[in-house]
């Protein structure tokens, strides 16, 4: 399975969403991390074909999906961002509806619905109605109706959005359970909710692919330029306009440890000031902050 975006631009009137993004997905789970306005949304909307793209092309296994569009309806589920889902359907009456508008065959429906409600761990409340759930069981259901009719591609906008920590982690566990054999395409700005599922990561920014690799690629590529030290509130006032802070904690002596992205210069100027600077091994959410974070 392949599925390759060409060149793909998007303008609403003067506003240029996307300019020429190409990328390409096999198997697997990928992230694609952006700010709010980076043009996530506008390329999900694209890919699924709920929007026209103004120049370039999308092609799943080398066929252009805008002539196959009924073949590629079948193969790709979508879980949208918003959670207007129908309150007083049960989850179960719910997603057989929606099996009936996938044309899943009748006598297929209630073991599909069944078997998704099992994926998504629903199956103990799937005659309670979705107007009681909350939001991360909500998510599920979202999430059970994209795995109707078993499809190849899976693409999930800002599917966290609203949840409380723990619903994210239960969040997370289900995408990767389910990323066997699939195209799996995660639109978020949390890092944390790809950082340790995601085969790949493009990061998107201002309509353009800024960087995409492997975590640890890009985790490499920030090498060196990562820092860790401990300091009081006063010297932590002098330096957090020349610097990057990726992390904040304060400790129980009321000190504060600091995590910053900077460079050579910066680890002179802490040295000066007799603070003790430590080098460490970047992570997903410092690439993040050194590719989007203004000083
Ligand atoms: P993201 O999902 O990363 O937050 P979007 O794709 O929603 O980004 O938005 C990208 C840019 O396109 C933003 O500047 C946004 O304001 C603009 N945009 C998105 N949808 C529309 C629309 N229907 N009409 C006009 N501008 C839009």
């Amino acid at each position: 399975m392949l599925l390759e975006i060409k060149n793909i631009s998007k303008k609403y009137g003067k506003i240029t969403a996307l300019n020429d993004v190409s990328l390409t997905l096999d198997a697997g789970v990928y992230g694609l991390l952006g700010p709010n306005g980076a043009g996530k949304s506008t390329l999900i909307q694209i890919i699924t074909g709920n929007t026209a793209s103004t120049s370039g092309q999308v092609f799943y296994n080398e066929k252009n999906v805008k002539d196959h569009e009924k073949a590629y309806k079948k193969v790709l589920g979508y879980v949208p961002q918003s959670q207007g889902i129908y309150d007083n359907f049960s989850a179960k009456k719910f997603l057989e509806y929606i099996a009936v508008l996938k044309a899943i065959p009748k006598r297929e429906v209630s073991s599909e619905v069944h078997h998704v409600l099992e994926v998504v761990g629903l199956l103990e409340v799937q005659n309670r109605k979705l107007g009681g759930f909350s939001g991360g069981m909500r998510q599920r259901v979202l999430i059970a109706q994209a795995l109707l009719g078993n499809p190849e591609i899976i693409i999930l906008d800002e599917p966290t959005a609203g949840l409380d920590p723990k619903e994210r982690i239960k969040i997370r566990n289900f995408i990767s359970r389910i990323a066997e054999n699939k195209i799996i395409l995660i639109a978020t700005h949390v890092v944390s909710d790809v950082e340790s599922i995601a085969k790949k990561i493009i990061l998107l920014g201002s309509g353009t692919v800024c960087l995409e690799g492997t975590p640890n690629m890009l985790c490499e590529l920030l090498n060196g330029k990562v820092f860790e030290c401990i300091l009081d509130a006063n010297q932590f006032e002098k330096i957090e306009s020349s610097v990057i802070v990726s992390n904040l904690q304060e400790m129980p002596n009321g000190k504060l440890q600091a995590r910053i992205l900077g460079d050579e210069s910066v680890k002179r100027e802490f040295e000066q000031q007799k603070i003790p600077i430590q080098l460490v091994f970047p992570n997903l959410q410092d690439v993040y902050l050194a590719t989007f974070a203004k000083k």
